[in-house]
């Protein structure tokens, strides 16, 4: 049996790229939530579509869930076939209050940046030939980028060869805005935005691993929506298109059919490869 993973799924993004998955995935599709009572109702809510994924807790801050999840993964699966990390938090859109800017950055990398490498390495281990992950970036990385000095655009652009250089890189920023002087050493100042350009260039970083290690047919891409850029979801306030309208895109990365050519390691938007 197959097994699907989305991560940050009771509502939003994800709660449409699970609906999209019950469709047209072949196998179980499991809606992870950091909240068990918001994640059981969001299943409900699809049970009630005739829909029928699965339920299993998923906090991406805390090591120890991941490590419950991909223990389950193990016994009940004995393998991961397509993982969507899609979870991830911002303050900028929906006029939510952030915490004091060195807090905001601290937390915002983590969740959105750190914990999905931590989610990576943990269930990376579980794919299975052909297995498709999407890292669900967004078009801010791009904004973020020219945001930054040309001294650190060209640090991302020319020396970001592992994971632990872009950890790095996110350090920095991190370390930077802790004195609040994150544009003093070069960077944008907007954490959304950088944590992203982390996930995007761990992206490259992940299928140029799998790729020199010999793989079977392991195809990770990350993606923005699409769709203009904005779907309608809490982060948003609710600006944007339909959340089945903006999960296309990250469903077009986790269905890639088997042994296609590409899209490999890149950003895509609208299903098209995205220079950011
Ligand atoms: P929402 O805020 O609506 O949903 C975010 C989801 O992530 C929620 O389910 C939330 O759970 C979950 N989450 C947050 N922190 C954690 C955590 N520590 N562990 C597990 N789950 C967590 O946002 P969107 O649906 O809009 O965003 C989904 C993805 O799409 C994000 O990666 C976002 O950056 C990206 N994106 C969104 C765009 C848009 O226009 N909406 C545009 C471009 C990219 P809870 O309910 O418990 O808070």
């Amino acid at each position: 049996m197959k097994v699907a993973v989305v991560t940050g799924a009771n509502k939003g993004l994800g709660f449409g790229i699970v609906r999209g998955l019950c469709k047209r995935f072949d196998g179980d599709v499991i809606l992870t939530a950091r909240n068990e009572s918001r994640g059981k109702e969001a299943i409900q809510t699809l049970e009630k579509e005739g829909l029928h994924p699965k339920f299993h807790q998923l906090d991406i801050t805390d090591h120890d869930s991941i490590v419950r999840l991909r223990d389950y993964l193990q016994n009940t699966y004995q393998g991961l076939d397509v993982l969507v990390n899609n979870a991830a938090i911002a303050y900028q859109f929906n006029g939510s209050v952030a915490p004091p800017y060195p807090e905001e950055v601290r937390e915002v990398c983590h969740t959105n940046y750190f914990s999905v490498v931590d989610v990576c390495q943990v269930l990376f281990p579980l794919l299975r030939p052909h297995a498709r992950v999407c890292n669900v970036s967004s078009v801010s990385c791009h904004e973020s980028f020219y945001g930054c000095s040309t001294v650190v655009q060209n640090r991302i652009k020319n020396a970001m060869h592992t994971i632990e250089d872009v950890n790095q890189l996110i350090r920095d920023f991190v370390e930077a805005a802790q004195k609040d002087q994150a544009e003093k050493f070069g960077f944008d100042r907007f954490p959304y935005g950088m944590s992203k350009v982390g996930i995007s260039l761990m992206s490259a970083i992940q299928q140029k691993t799998f790729d020199q290690t010999g793989a079977e047919d392991i195809i990770v891409n990350c993606c923005d929506v699409g769709a203009g850029g904005w779907v309608a979801t809490d982060m948003t306030n609710h600006y944007g298109v339909s959340v089945d309208k903006g999960a296309l895109n990250p469903l077009f990365c986790a269905l890639l059919p088997p042994n296609v050519d590409g899209p490999k390691g890149k950003f895509l938007y609208d299903e098209e490869e995205y220079d950011w």
